[in-house]
């Protein structure tokens, strides 16, 4: 029974990807190392002070209101300071962004990527984690907190098990490491959709860590 779901599941996928068509204008890529490179050429520009914009005008606008084809999926924090399009500085159409604290992936999250991967052919997650993360601070230091704000902790307490990280003055960086390390782990292991799509060479699922100083993103390995 399994075995059919997962059978049905790639047809429907494969029917998806074949459908797809092309972009007119700029065809996204479905190569994950093109998508990568892209995004790694953006943070270039946007830690050196020398951002262009692109596609971000009346014309791309036009472009993508018909149909998406983002290159890249972001599952990255809320926090203000780490705004995936000014960080990678891409445009309108590029980035199919999930965000919430702590860069957490709960069910939704989750399934929005599903969604931008096995349906709009997005090639690349990239899991977004930063500097001086509230969430992941507020997890470690176990204080009370209010109202759902405690979700957000197990959450995040759960990325944590059974981490490496000791107490140090450390242990704040090495945690969102091991957040952002076990989350990259959990999207390419758990559910029915992207660990399929890894298999088949379709998805590549990084991680990475914003330097809220310098705006450089320092990738997993
Ligand atoms: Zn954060």
């Amino acid at each position: 029974m399994a075995q059919q779901r997962i059978a049905s599941l790639t047809i429907l996928i494969l029917i998806m990807f074949a459908a797809l068509p092309d972009a007119h204008g700029q065809p996204a890529t479905r190569d994950a190392e093109i998508s990568l490179a892209t995004l790694k050429q953006g943070n270039e520009r946007f830690a050196a002070g020398r951002l262009e914009h692109p596609r971000q005008g009346p014309q791309r606008r036009a472009e993508v209101a018909p149909k998406q084809y983002p290159m890249a999926s972001i599952l990255g924090c809320s926090d203000s300071r780490v705004p995936p399009e000014l960080l990678f500085d891409q445009g309108l159409g590029d980035l199919f962004v999930v965000r919430a604290a702590g860069n957490v992936a709960d069910p939704v999250a989750i399934g929005s990527l599903e969604f931008s991967t096995a349906v709009l052919g997005s090639p690349l997650i990239v899991v977004l984690g930063h500097e001086s993360c509230g969430a992941i601070d507020a997890t470690l230091k176990g204080a009370p907190v209010p109202g759902d704000i405690q979700k957000v902790v197990d959450a995040v307490q759960r990325g944590l098990e059974g981490d490496s990280c000791k107490p140090s003055p450390q242990l704040l960086d090495c945690s969102i490491r091991a957040n952002v390390d076990y989350i990259v782990r959990k999207l390419s292991a758990q559910g029915a959709v992207l660990p399929e799509l890894v298999k088949q060479g379709k998805l590549k699922v990084v991680g990475g860590i914003v330097d809220l100083d310098t705006g450089k993103i320092a990738w997993r390995p």
